[in-house]
């Protein structure tokens, strides 16, 4: 689809890129604003260049603060209301399995004190409770889990869509293979080019994944990101009834390395990956080249934990996580800019790209928000470390 011609150059709101969290902000900022929301995309809707576009992404309530479970939670009613405006299901829930030896890397009791505190319930399973229920798992003694039946799949290239179709309905303007080149304050206003023009608009909204980097810095915000290319695998299993979605959940294994999964969705093959395990790159110079050390490392793991999982590689597909050092997400207003906000995803908010879309869009339109955004400021201390300690296992 080409872009459409558009005359008019003042907005009230502008997003920079329309990945998964600017789509979901374009969204939210239509319902409220109508037409006077533009969105500009480098690339054309739906391109693979990004962090947010595959048939499934994990959601979940399970996470190791009240305070991301409470964002879950909301996340979840943000779906549901792009669900029943796109008459369209975003989200397919098919419980989750937190699992993980005893000693493991990442203390499984930070998960269920959040929940506990959250009133979501779960289930505490040993090991030989998670093979009665799936018997497609082999674990030992050692291991165990918690299943909570809320989780799921957020459907990512289908709520995409339904975020920009939904979007233009409100009356936005989406606007594909429209790079923004220079970003600036003025007048108390801001001002972006992009296409050869100029465009002005009262708040803007910067949601550049990847390349948060380079739009930050030439607003004087330099904060440490780690972009790495990670890969998900796709396996031809030859028992696909027993990973059907009504029959097997999503997982995760909460170790280091941390490995995760999915059902039967998207494609007639299960699918895999490792967490946080690949190679720092730039979003304009990485490759798309699976690496087969990666593919490795997951094919043995299913091997020895859920065999039956694996079968033929249909494909390994790669894409990119925009890292925190502290694996935080960033939702907040520029330090020097009173009118820009912006939004990093860490590499685990696709589960939460509407409800940070709809942060983005009540800070920019009403200055607050009811979400709990504190632990995500721009200015914390380690986002102002040259050389931060990395922490990516959570
Ligand atoms: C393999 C993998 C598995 C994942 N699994 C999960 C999961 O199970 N659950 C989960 O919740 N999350 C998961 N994530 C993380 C999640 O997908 C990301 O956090 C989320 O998609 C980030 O979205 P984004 O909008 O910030 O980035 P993107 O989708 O990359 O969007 C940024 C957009 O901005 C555009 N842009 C940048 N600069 C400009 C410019 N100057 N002008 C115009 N446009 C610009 C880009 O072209 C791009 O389209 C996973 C990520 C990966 C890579």
């Amino acid at each position: 689809m080409t872009a459409p011609r558009v005359t008019r150059k003042d907005f009230r709101y502008i997003v920079l890129g329309l990945g998964g969290l600017g789509s979901g902000a374009a969204y939210w900022l239509s319902r409220r604003a109508g037409g006077d929301v533009l969105g500009l995309e480098q690339f054309e809707l739906g391109h693979v260049r990004g962090e947010s576009q595959d048939h499934s992404r994990i959601i979940r309530l399970s996470y190791h603060t009240p305070t991301y479970v409470r964002l879950a939670q909301r996340a979840y009613e943000c779906w549901s209301m792009l669900a029943a405006d796109a008459k369209e299901q975003v989200v397919l829930k098919t419980g989750g399995l937190d699992v993980a030896p005893r000693d493991a890397a990442i203390d499984l009791r930070t998960y269920t004190d959040s929940l506990t505190t959250c009133g979501v319930p779960f289930e505490s399973l040993d090991a030989a409770e998670v093979m009665r229920r799936w018997p497609q798992w082999r674990l030992g003694d050692e291991h165990h889990g918690i299943y909570q039946s809320e989780s799921g799949i957020a459907m990512a290239a289908r709520a995409n869509a339904a975020h920009q179709r939904m979007a233009r309905a409100h009356g936005a303007t989406l606007m594909e293979r429209t790079a923004v080149g220079s970003v600036r304050s003025i007048d108390g206003e801001v001002e972006v080019t992009a296409g050869g023009q100029r465009y002005r608009c009262e708040s803007l909204v910067i949601a550049a994944g990847p390349w948060s980097s380079p739009v930050l810095g030439q607003l004087g915000t330099d904060i440490p990101l780690e972009v790495t290319r990670e890969q998900v695998t796709y396996f031809r299993t030859p028992h696909p009834e027993a990973f059907a979605p009504d029959r097997f959940p999503i997982w995760i294994w909460m170790d280091d390395p941390s490995f995760y999964g999915f059902p039967i969705f998207g494609e007639a093959a299960t699918k895999a990956a490792r967490d946080a395990g690949g190679p720092a790159v730039t979003a304009d110079t990485r490759s798309f080249d699976p690496d087969p050390a990666q593919e490795r490392a997951v094919e043995q793991f299913l091997g020895r934990y859920l065999p039956d999982a694996l079968g033929p590689v249909l494909y390994t597909k790669t894409c990119l996580y925009t890292l925190t050092p502290d694996r935080d997400f960033v939702i907040d207003r520029l330090p020097t800019h009173p009118n820009i906000w912006t939004a990093i995803g860490a590499g685990h908010a696709f589960k939460f790209a509407s409800v940070i879309g709809r942060i983005l869009s009540e800070l920019a339109m009403d200055g607050s928000t009811p979400s709990d955004i504190s632990p995500f400021t721009i200015t914390r201390p380690i986002l102002q470390m040259k050389n931060p300690p990395k922490n990516y296992m959570q």
